[in-house]
């Protein structure tokens, strides 16, 4: 299977204000991660928010610049590359549809950018039948075309999110938390076409999600996040019925599920206290304040990140 993307130890610290005078600080929110992604996967990132999984996201594709570390991406080095040649290659679809979307702008204006950017159409023609094509693809019509923004429902909004970044024929594109602004019940529905785009225009997703009973449905691997750290990553199914690390258990606890008796059944596993901040974390395993299983040794050495079965990697120092 090829490689599409390759992430190798990338950190993303910001610098923030300490109130000292001489005194810096940063926010560590990605610190030292690395996992691939093959061509035609989808991998998904889950962690509560504030995890890291959106920079993640954004400094793959250098809407931010890393701080350290490397950017594979198809076979090429592109941590300092100029990224005009990538930008078609490798799109985004944005959270919050309402924010990402510039209200005065048509939808077939909004579509038609990054054709015009690219250069990808000859005539003026040529822009229109594709974007109208790539409308009919994301389940929408030719006269959206000519409407605008807040005209549309918020999932009808997605969907021109989508045909704005699929219009210039990518190959792997960053959906970060795509569903979480919608309403429920047509988050399944937007699942669905993701799916059957992927399957048509053979497309690569990084999906990021702060709930993983959506990510698990989407998901070929899924990794976990915490606090600017991968702590476990393993195929989609190993990592819903055996997870390893502490954390992910709990957000697996979380899922709701369909049986009554097997919902009776289960334990749910409630993690005590909020996130530490990521400007001064905890020493050792950063999951240590949250986890019941922590010891002496979780706060003297960091646990490293390593395979302990088949494509099974864990960070923590009870698992082996
Ligand atoms: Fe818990 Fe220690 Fe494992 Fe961290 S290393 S998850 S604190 S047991």
């Amino acid at each position: 299977m090829k490689r599409l993307l390759e992430v190798q130890n990338l950190k993303k610290y910001f610098p923030v204000a300490s109130g000292r005078l001489f005194e810096k600080k940063v926010v560590k929110a990605v610190d030292d991660v690395s996992f691939f992604i093959n061509k035609g996967e989808t991998l998904g990132l889950v962690g509560e928010s504030g995890c890291g999984k959106t920079t993640t996201g954004r400094t793959i594709l250098r809407l931010q610049e890393p701080t350290e570390g490397k950017i594979i991406f198809d076979g090429q080095d592109i941590t300092k590359a100029n990224m005009l040649p990538y930008r078609r290659r490798m799109q985004i679809v944005f959270q919050d549809p309402y924010a990402s979307l510039n209200p005065r702008m048509t939808v077939g204006d909004i579509v038609g950018e990054g054709l015009d950017i690219h250069k990808l159409c000859a005539n003026k023609r040529e822009r229109q039948d594709v974007i109208v094509e790539m409308l009919e693809r994301v389940g929408l019509n030719s006269e959206h075309a000519n409407r605008f923004p807040h005209e549309f429902s918020g999932g009808q909004r997605q969907r021109v999110g989508i045909a704005r970044a699929l219009v210039v024929k990518p190959e792997f594109i960053v959906c970060d938390e795509p569903i979480s602004a919608l309403d429920v019940s047509i988050q399944a529905q937007v699942i669905n076409m993701f799916e059957e785009l992927q399957d048509q225009l053979d497309l690569t997703y990084l999906f990021i999600a702060h709930d993983l009973s959506v990510v698990k449905h989407i998901s070929n691997r899924i990794g976990v996040m915490y606090l600017g750290k991968l702590v476990e990553l393993a195929d989609a199914n190993e990592l819903t019925f055996h997870p390893l690390h502490p954390y992910s258990q709990s957000l697996i606890s979380a899922i709701p599920v369909a049986d009554p008796k097997l919902s009776r059944t289960r334990q749910r596993i409630v993690l005590e206290g909020d996130v530490p901040s990521p400007i001064d974390p905890p020493s050792g395993c950063r999951f240590r304040t949250r986890c019941s299983y922590a010891t002496k040794i979780c706060a003297e050495q960091e646990p490293e990140f390593k395979e302990v079965k088949d494509n099974h990697f864990v960070a923590c120092h009870i698992v082996e």
